[in-house]
């Protein structure tokens, strides 16, 4: 069996990690688009304090990807891939008030003993401003915070890299060329990669916020649209800032997190609307260090590093779009992760690649049919 993945971000690197475990013939290609939204993510890792955890079908889906990640870094360590940036360096969600701070860790209590119960949660503890400023010294002095042990951060460059490096170090075949799809007689054959035919028995489209294009020629739309993110890096050398946890307020959706080499990640924008426009503005930079400046006034006196940009591909309901395209033999839709693509990537590109190969997928695949109209209007995201 011979399986085409198209795009190398977290979804489409997985998913050719898990086809070629699966025993397929594997080709991942990527046309290396400005703007991959893997590349630029932040890297957290905290299902549980979403706004989308009240939605029952992505609350499971994003729990079992958040499951899947102690496997699959075992997994990538044994092939002697272990720098992907990935630490479980616990969680502070921000509180505005005691009685706010005494809900917060009320609801991940019950997310974490309740029914269904999420024991990766972990400790969940109420920490006082000068506590949360322990672990995370720039924070203003008056946060106090809710702890969720639980949280980790992973670095999605490395990550996605490294699940490509595994599946080539498995036999996969990887190039670096933009795809077209061709479709005859309402099957994918394959695709074309610098004008020359490649077949396949399935292809799977990988493709992020690039998806609507690249199934142009299945006569299919599915509705994914790109959101721009900006996002900013900082460092705050001398500091030792590899164990420093995740920061999430509460009262807006920026957030910050470190990683080693004192470097702090201070995000993002959420610009619908921007279409593929991969530029740095000036209203974006101004809106992420204004938001983390406010709460977190000690990062200051920190050195700019750099901005990057990435296109989130969103769905229209919060749920991936993700299974076979009805109509249109062999092709396969993983994508609209939109802001927890580095959460649910590695899941969601595993059930992929079991979609392909013919296998059980493991879940329920109707309420993430790609093809599906809007089941809820866009949900708003903290994380
Ligand atoms: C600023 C920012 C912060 C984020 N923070 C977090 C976070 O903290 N936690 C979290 O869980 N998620 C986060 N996300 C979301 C997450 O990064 C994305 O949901 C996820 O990376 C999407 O992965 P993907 O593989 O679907 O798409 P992408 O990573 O965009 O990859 C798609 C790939 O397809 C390739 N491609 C497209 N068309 C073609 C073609 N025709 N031929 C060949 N290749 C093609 C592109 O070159 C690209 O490499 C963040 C995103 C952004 C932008």
């Amino acid at each position: 069996m011979r399986v085409i993945v198209v795009g190398s971000g977290v979804v489409g690197a997985s998913c050719a990690y898990t086809a070629r475990c699966l025993g397929a013939e594997v080709l991942l290609t990527d046309a290396a688009l400005p703007g991959q939204a893997t590349a630029a993510g932040a890297g957290i890792v905290c299902p549980w304090s979403s706004s989308l955890a009240d939605n029952p079908v992505w609350y499971s889906f994003a729990c079992a990807a958040a499951r899947y990640y102690p496997r699959l870094v075992a997994e990538l360590a044994d092939l002697g891939e272990t720098g992907l940036g990935y630490r479980q360096v616990g969680g502070l969600v921000l509180a505005a008030s005691p009685e706010q701070q005494e809900q917060i860790r009320q609801q991940f209590l019950a997310r974490r003993d309740g029914t269904p119960a999420a024991p990766e949660i972990g400790e969940v503890a109420a920490l006082t401003g000068a506590e949360a400023r322990a672990l995370f010294p720039p924070l203003h002095s008056g946060h106090a915070a809710v702890l969720v042990g639980g949280a980790w951060r992973v670095d999605g460059r490395l990550l996605a890299a490294s699940m490509a490096r595994a599946a080539a170090i498995k036999g996969a075949v990887i190039t670096a060329s933009r795809a077209e799809l061709v479709c005859r007689d309402g099957r994918a054959v394959g695709v074309r990669l610098k004008g020359v035919l490649v077949e396949a028995d399935a292809v799977v489209a990988a493709t992020g916020a690039w998806t609507t294009s690249f199934l142009e020629p299945a006569g299919v739309t599915v509705p994914v649209t790109p959101q721009r993110g900006q996002i900013v890096h900082l460092s705050v050398e001398p500091a030792d800032t590899s164990g420093w946890p995740v920061v999430l307020p509460t009262a807006t959706s920026h957030y910050l997190l470190a990683f080693g080499g004192s470097r702090v990640v201070a995000g993002a924008t959420r610009e619908t609307g921007a279409g593929f426009d991969y530029r740095v503005t000036p209203g974006g930079l101004s809106e992420v260090l204004e938001q983390a400046l406010a709460v977190a006034p000690g990062l200051a006196a920190g050195t700019y590093l750099e901005t990057r940009v990435g296109f989130r591909p969103m769905g229209p309901d919060g749920l991936p779009l993700l299974g076979p395209v009805p109509g249109v033999d062999g092709l396969v839709v993983a994508t609209g992760l939109g802001p927890t693509g580095l959460t649910m990537g590695p899941h969601a590109g595993a059930i992929a690649a079991r979609v392909a190969l013919g296998e059980q997928p493991g879940i329920d695949l109707a309420p993430v049919n790609p093809l599906r109209a809007a089941s809820a209007p866009p949900a708003a995201v903290p994380a």
